[in-house]
């Protein structure tokens, strides 16, 4: 092996050890830790995090990687390695040109401002969060600057840090696509006046019961518990320490079941991912997937798969087993009309299928305007509320419901919602591969998901973060990014769904 990636192998396996060490305190913080922990840990978390900061951003590394990508020493390399060196050298690129300094205070800055944030929204007072937010604005404005090509605008390069090689101008026509096939769609359902009776799934359904229900729907779609564990959490998440363990958390409401069903499948999709990825990727830059990749998995076991009626043929009747007194008399159909249900609301998180992405489009639309500068943190909540009334023809309340909702900006989050309506018309891309190789409602129908399973690990699981979307997008359908089979999917699904 060259010497050179010796060094650097050591110097990689020591920061796996810090990021496993980080992984485990975060997941005790959202897990189990007691509230008055927090702030002592903290200090661990950040003490941590900065060994890790320098002992992979320092002249030794750098040198490194410039060395490692010379001819005769790249070539040298085994294929891993090579996907290994220029990940690492990307990262360490953008990590370079940010002042020290300004990531410690913009750190702090993003720690207070997810309690600055949550107090807002307990109080509905957007007016004590809008300096924070507009703090963080400006140090994205300023990061992006420092990295960014000259011709880029500051949006394009923050989209492009969350989604490699999408810009506002694939954006713009993929939610203008969206946005043009949705809304009648949308508007049509509602007119129709003949709205799904859901109301025997709100009705109370035993928690104990739910959290073994959902330990089996995860079961059912592959979870490998020797190598998982599902616990509880505010809101469900995935966090992957290396492909032996992967963690994933629920929540769990009393009146509405499917709530916590649906997350097992999501967050479900979301681990089978991080198991499938390549052991020789362990702890390396090359481990993590984009976002809009992972989005794409969950919400293809989550929806396509999961909301589909042959998904819970053979598991229906053991769910009525669970549940007897709440569903002994509803029928297979009846429940999967009822969990297709679509009406437009105000909270992105509970969403149904089909309006969801217009909640993503809008928050898309305000960031964009955000850093084109053309609209102020004064006027971010009557934007908010001016596109609501627009898309989905109902007005937030207050801006608890509105403008606060989400956390995402308070913790830098910018540029990472479009992710997830990205991940969801990947998904509806790869299901129309998938279903011109095999009959995936068969495979359904007879509980058998390995097939789908093995499918997207050889295509794409495997290969953890070396390929961007459009990269394992072309080398698995043919073709790269392509929006329209998710309308086409969401139009003939919802047409039949309500007979429109
Ligand atoms: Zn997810």
């Amino acid at each position: 092996m060259s010497q050179k990636y010796q060094q650097l192998e050591c110097i990689i396996k020591k920061d796996f050890a810090y990021n496993v060490a980080l992984s485990m305190l975060n997941w005790d913080n959202s897990t189990l830790a007691p509230p008055r922990s927090m702030e002592l840990t903290a200090d661990a978390i950040g003490l941590l995090s900065m060994e890790s900061y320098h002992l992979t951003v320092n002249p030794q590394v750098e040198q490194l990687l410039e060395d490692l990508q010379q001819p005769e020493e790249y070539n040298s390399l085994m294929p891993h390695q090579k996907n290994i060196v220029k990940k690492m050298y990307k990262s360490f690129r953008d990590m370079k040109k940010i002042p020290a300094d300004e990531i410690q205070q913009y750190s702090q800055l993003c720690a207070i401002a997810g309690g600055i944030w949550e107090n807002a929204k307990i109080n509905n007072d957007y007016a004590s969060y809008k300096d924070t937010l507009s703090q963080i604005i400006e140090y994205q404005k300023r990061f992006a600057t420092y990295s960014k090509a000259e011709s880029q605008s500051i949006y394009d390069y923050i989209l492009d840090m969350n989604e490699e090689g999408f810009t506002c101008e694939i954006l713009d026509a993929f939610f203008d696509k969206l946005r043009k096939g949705i809304v009648p769609l949308i508007k049509k359902i509602n007119e129709n006046g003949q709205q799904i009776d859901d109301s025997f799934l709100k009705v109370p359904f035993d928690l104990e019961k739910q959290k073994q229900f959902c330990r089996l729907l995860a079961k059912h779609i592959g979870f490998d518990f020797d190598r998982g564990v599902m616990a509880e959490s505010a809101h469900p998440f995935t966090m992957s320490f290396h492909n032996r363990d992967v963690r994933i958390t629920n929540h769990y409401y009393e009146e509405d079941p499917t709530s916590s069903f649906f997350s097992a499948i999501h967050e479900g999709g979301h681990a089978l991912y991080e198991f499938d990825i390549d052991d020789c990727y362990n702890g390396t830059a090359a481990s993590s997937p984009s976002m809009g990749a992972h989005e794409s998995q969950s919400r293809l076991y989550e929806n396509n798969l999961g909301r589909s009626k042959a998904f819970w043929e053979p598991l229906y009747e053991t769910l009525v087993s669970y549940f007897p007194a709440q569903l002994k008399d509803v029928s297979l159909d009846t429940f999967h009309r009822a969990i297709n249900k679509s009406q437009p609301s105000l909270i992105r998180t509970q969403a149904d299928e089909l309006t969801y992405s217009l909640h993503v489009m809008i928050r898309y639309e305000i960031e964009r305007e955000i850093f084109q500068g053309t609209v102020s943190v004064d006027e971010l909540p009557a934007l908010w509320n001016q596109k609501y009334e627009e898309y989905l023809g109902i007005c937030p309340k207050n801006d608890s419901e509105g403008i606060l909702q989400d956390s995402h900006w308070s913790f830098g989050g910018f540029g990472y919602f479009p992710s997830y309506a990205i991940g969801s018309a990947i998904a509806a891309q790869l299901m129309h591969t998938m279903k011109k190789e095999m009959d995936i409602d068969r495979l359904l129908q007879t509980g058998n998901l390995e097939p789908i399973h093995q499918f997207l690990q050889e295509h794409i699981h495997q290969y953890g973060g070396t390929k961007t979307v459009n990269e394992f997008l072309l080398d698995t359908t043919g073709e790269g990014f392509e929006p329209n089979y998710y309308i086409e999917y969401l139009t003939q699904k919802y047409s039949c769904l309500y007979n429109i």
